[in-house]
């Protein structure tokens, strides 16, 4: 049994892999400030004997005593609207930060540390589909620029704590993915759009929703993540992580709307400056390294993400009061 730190564990993503890794056997430490994650995404997990849940913030020095042997950097706000928003500095400061000192507390344990990266390091990509050896198009003062430039900053500080602190590290660059423990009022395409048709509100497109995007379903994700923390000595990645199928946004609504049927029509709002045009993850590194690719196709997990958030749309708030 291995011990295994998971920062940002009360999130989506995070919740998601330390299910996965306490049914795997393992003894998993959830730290989280709780920032945009929420405790119901591990309510089930507090009474396990190898589940621990720890209240801190990644940007103070890590309080964890017990000897770590893998640690996954999950913590960080990773919606647009989270981000954009009144959390802009907040989020720089948890990429920049919080790798300091995951990477410092990693080098302390000597243990293999994963960083969550983002798609997002590709900014308005010119290069289509993304591969890793991509160096992105970020606009460095726009409004994404918090997030994109702090996991910019992030993978720069991974790979300097590896080449000259000797850190063993492993990092994955995530693409949209989607389904259950999503936050309702995320603010996210797939979870507006489920929430927005399951209370027969309008369902909202930025843009004239020819943007595309990749989507993969989090078990997938997960998988993959797995399989990168556990992958051999000396491959670091950076390697993309995310579903290659690639739909516009109104596709998307389409899907959305014919699945849940009801009353909500599509409305049309401005798109927010710096909104990637296109997006699809190209997986050759990952199915050549790791022997993964995703196995659900969206219809599937958007109809697992359905279910779910049936038994969140209560929470759901409109748009502006979010
Ligand atoms: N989007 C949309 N309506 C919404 C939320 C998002 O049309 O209610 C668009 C957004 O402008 C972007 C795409 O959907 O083009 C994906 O947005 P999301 O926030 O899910 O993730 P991103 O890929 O932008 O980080």
């Amino acid at each position: 049994m291995k011990t295994i730190l998971v920062t940002g564990g009360t999130g989506f993503l995070g919740s998601n892999l330390c299910h996965r890794l306490i049914k795997d056997g393992e003894r998993v430490i959830c730290l989280d400030n709780n920032y945009t994650g929420r405790m119901e995404n591990i309510q089930d997990l507090l009474d396990h004997p190898n589940f621990k849940f720890v209240k801190h913030d990644v940007c103070q020095p890590i309080p964890v005593k017990e000897k770590v042997d893998q640690i996954y950097n999950l913590a960080c706000p990773a919606s647009p609207p989270a981000y954009q928003g009144k959390h802009s500095i907040e989020t720089t400061r948890t990429c920049v930060l919080g790798a300091l000192n995951i990477l410092d507390f990693a080098k302390k344990n000597n243990a293999r540390i994963l960083q969550t990266s983002t798609s997002e390091i590709y900014g308005e990509p010119l290069v289509h589909p993304q591969v890793e050896t991509y160096r992105g198009n970020v606009n460095p003062i726009g409004i994404r620029s918090c997030y994109d430039e702090g996991k910019r900053c992030a993978e720069s500080l991974f790979f300097d704590y590896h080449r000259h602190e000797g850190v063993d590290i492993k990092v994955i660059r995530i693409f949209n993915t989607y389904g259950p423990n999503m936050d309702p009022n995320d603010g996210r395409v797939v979870s507006n759009f489920i929430c927005q048709a399951l209370s027969g509100q309008d369902i909202t497109i930025y843009g004239d929703g020819h943007q595309t995007r990749s989507f993969c379903y989090v078990d997938d994700l997960i998988e993959a993540i797995v399989r990168m923390m556990n992958s051999h000595e000396g491959f670091t990645g950076p390697v993309n992580t995310g579903n290659p199928g690639e739909f516009t946004i109104k596709e998307l609504a389409e899907m959305v709307v014919k699945k849940i049927g009801g009353t909500s029509k599509v409305v049309y709002k401005d798109l927010p400056s710096d909104d990637p045009t296109q997006r699809r993850p190209d997986i050759t590194l990952a199915k050549r390294e790791l022997g993964w690719e995703p196995k659900v196709p969206l219809s599937d997990g958007l109809d697992k993400t359905i279910e779910y958030f049936k038994t969140q749309v209560h929470l759901f708030k409109k748009g502006e009061d979010k």
